[in-house]
């Protein structure tokens, strides 16, 4: 079907992507008295990994005036964290407030409802957001970017700015499309993860600390949400993750362990049922399991970029609908 070609935009500034990167970019400018225009491919609420915050994001939420919304969602509040690390077995657990008296707690947030909320506030700050607006490419003069061009349902547009932003994510736009890219030779990984039912939580007062265990291949994530779920992920080397996948399907990956050498993760999921399917995130190459949304995700080194379009680890595209 033929794109119809609809009316120009312009702003100060385009800023590409609506997760939290882009999010708080724009209702930063726009609280400068910038007119800034956010693109956005998908429409919100949409999935997203990445629940278990640090404290350091408390006074960016109250700088964006989102921490009152926050505060009010029913996320969990995350006091610290609990680890099985390297050859003691023992679990131990520490705290923010050790280290930081002002902020002694961060939230494990539901990723869909707080990227929404996040974007909602940029819209009451006076961004325009569009969702549903795939940028598809950045549009450059004498070597400076100038607007993007994006797709919307079945029309086609060009939308003119003097500044734009990449903060695509891992899919990292720009990165991609000015080869900035650079992999990192050591954060070769692979996380395979889902959300649970049933999973045993840990007893007061850390019952919602994320609990960490390594193993030899890795470590395991546990994070409760206040959902009533458990975001239960697996995270190993690129290399051991794949052959892992391919062996025995990613459907059980998560809650698998003890024979890997993990020993209180594999008794937390015991009564673990997953949710929605399981996902992974992947090395390039690796094939898509069945049923699963796989993500491959790469270092993105795209200026200027704002949140995991510019300094993400991780590797992450999308290569089947959620
Ligand atoms: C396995 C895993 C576990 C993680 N766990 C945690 C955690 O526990 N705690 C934590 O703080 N972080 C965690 N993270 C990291 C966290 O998910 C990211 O740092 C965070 O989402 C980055 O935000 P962002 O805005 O840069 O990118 P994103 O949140 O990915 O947002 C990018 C947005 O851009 C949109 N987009 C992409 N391409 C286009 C395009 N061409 N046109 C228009 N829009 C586009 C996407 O739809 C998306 O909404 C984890 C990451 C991974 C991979």
């Amino acid at each position: 079907m033929a794109l119809v070609p609809s009316a120009d935009l312009t702003a100060d500034v385009i800023v590409i992507g609506g997760g939290p990167g882009g999010s708080t970019t724009a209702t930063m400018l726009a609280r400068q008295g910038w007119q800034v225009l956010l693109l956005e491919r998908e429409r919100f609420p949409r999935d997203h990994i990445g629940e278990s915050l640090l404290p350091a994001s408390i006074p960016v939420l109250e700088e964006l005036g989102v921490l009152p919304a926050v505060q009010e969602a029913g996320f969990l509040q995350k006091w610290g964290a609990t680890m099985v690390w390297g050859t003691d077995k023992t679990p131990w657990s520490w705290y923010f407030r050790e280290t930081n008296q002002r902020y002694p707690h961060a939230y494990q947030v539901w990723r869909p409802h707080f990227d929404q909320l996040l974007l909602d506030n940029s819209r009451a700050h006076g961004v325009e957001v569009r969702e549903g607006h795939q940028v598809v490419d950045v549009l450059f003069e004498d070597s400076r970017a100038v607007g993007v061009r994006y797709t919307a349902d079945d029309t086609a547009g060009i939308a003119r700015a003097r500044f734009v932003v990449d903060a695509s994510g891992q899919g990292a736009l720009l990165g991609h499309k000015l080869q900035l890219r650079r992999w990192d030779s050591f954060f070769q990984n692979l996380a395979v993860y889902g959300y649970f039912a049933g999973a045993q939580r840990l007893s007061a007062p850390d019952n919602t600390n994320i609990f960490i265990e390594s193993y030899p291949h890795g470590w395991f994530w546990h994070i409760p949400l206040h959902t009533g779920q458990t975001s239960l992920g697996a995270v190993v080397d690129s290399r051991t993750g794949q052959e892992g996948l391919r062996r025995r399907g990613p459907q059980r990956q998560p809650v698998r362990g003890r024979s890997e050498g993990g020993q209180d993760h594999p008794a937390r999921c015991r009564r673990a049922r997953r949710s929605p399917p399981s996902r992974a995130c992947g090395a390039p190459g690796a094939p898509a399991p069945r049923g699963l949304a796989s993500h491959r995700c790469r270092a993105g080194e795209a200026r200027p970029c704002a949140g995991d379009g510019g300094s993400g680890r991780w590797r992450a595209r999308r290569s089947s609908g959620r």
